[in-house]
């Protein structure tokens, strides 16, 4: 990016910008859960580049996945935007934690780090409960951690990764919420991270695609269930963003090279990109958005 150049999400003409990441990328592999910060090239989470204007100041948020790409972008525009958050992340990826703790903390707000498996649903209860009590309470969750491992042939996919599949995209997000309910008031907003898969789901995401469009019908359910207590519910949709999850067995090395490739943008999302609809859903601004899913996905529509 030329060093006279606006950053997002002011950057002008941002949707041509030639300076922004495109295919061919270098091939890369890690083993998930993988690091944002072994990335070639670097993500966006909006480290320099999101400029907040107090529209969630006083809030608490609870990002699940908060560590590395859209949770992390997510993370760092809340902080900007003036809220206090906890992320959750696995032990592996305390690296890229540690990073978006440290610039929430240099926005002067708290910052809350909780590490495990979300799979299991002992650990989904406790997190809540200490995310809880060391923000003095909560307004905002946003279920964002997720699994994806593609597969070619559904003789090869395991009742194992089929199940852990599940478990962190549709489980968790049950218990995490369920756990977090008694804590929210009215005007609280829940947040779930879907897929454009739930929508167009690929041959090689089999399970993956099920549980996004089963993120889609949390929203969906919740919002009408959650509507009277005040508490709002909405799914974002993204389409393809350059994160940790896509390098990491999320798509196939030749795949992840041409990722975003397709779309009529020509390239990747970088998760800053994404922050501003994760902002939006939680402030009071979208007091009448319930029940919706918002895509981004880079110009061919959900
Ligand atoms: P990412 O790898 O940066 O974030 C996913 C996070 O999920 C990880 O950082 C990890 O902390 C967490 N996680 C995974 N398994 C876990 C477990 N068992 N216990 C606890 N935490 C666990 O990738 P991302 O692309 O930012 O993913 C965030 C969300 O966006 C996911 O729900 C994903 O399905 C969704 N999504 C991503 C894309 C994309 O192209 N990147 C597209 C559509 C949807
Ligand atoms: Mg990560």
């Amino acid at each position: 990016m030329s060093s006279n150049a606006v950053q997002p999400p002011f950057r002008s003409g941002a949707l041509r910008d030639p300076s922004l990441p495109a295919p061919d990328f270098p091939a890369q592999e890690q083993a998930a859960p993988g690091l944002a910060q072994k990335m070639d090239p670097l993500p966006d989470h909006g480290e320099t580049s999101y400029r907040g204007t107090g529209r969630l100041a006083g809030k608490r948020a609870l990002i699940t996945g908060g560590d590395s790409g859209i949770g992390a972008a997510a993370a760092i525009a809340y902080a900007r935007e003036g809220a206090d958050v906890a992320i959750t992340y696995l032990p592996q990826e305390q690296p890229d934690a540690d990073r978006v703790v440290e610039i929430i903390r240099g926005e002067g707000r708290v910052a809350i780090a909780i590490t495990g498996d979300l799979r299991e649903e002992a650990f989904c209860k406790e997190m809540v409960e200490s995310a809880v009590s060391q923000l003095g309470g909560l307004d905002i969750l946003v279920n964002n951690a997720g699994r994806q491992q593609f597969c070619h042939k559904l003789e090869d996919l395991t009742t194992e990764a089929f199940d852990a599949t599940m478990k962190t995209n549709v489980y968790a997000p049950f218990w995490v919420t369920r756990a977090a309910l008694p804590h929210l008031e009215t005007g609280a907003s829940i947040i779930i991270t879907s897929s454009v898969q739930a929508f167009s789901p690929s041959e090689h995401l089999f399970d993956y695609a099920q549980s996004k469009a089963a993120n889609v019908a949390f929203a969906q359910s919740l919002a009408k269930q959650l509507a009277p207590r005040g508490i709002r519910v909405n799914a974002v949709c993204p389409g393809p963003y350059w994160t940790a999850l896509q390098v990491s067995g999320g798509q196939p090395t030749e795949k992840a090279k041409e990722h975003g490739a397709n779309q009529p943008l020509g390239r990747p999302g970088q998760p800053v990109e994404i922050a501003p609809i994760y902002v939006l859903l939680a402030s009071d601004e979208a007091s009448y958005i319930t029940g919706e899913y918002f895509g981004s996905v880079g110009g061919s529509g959900l």
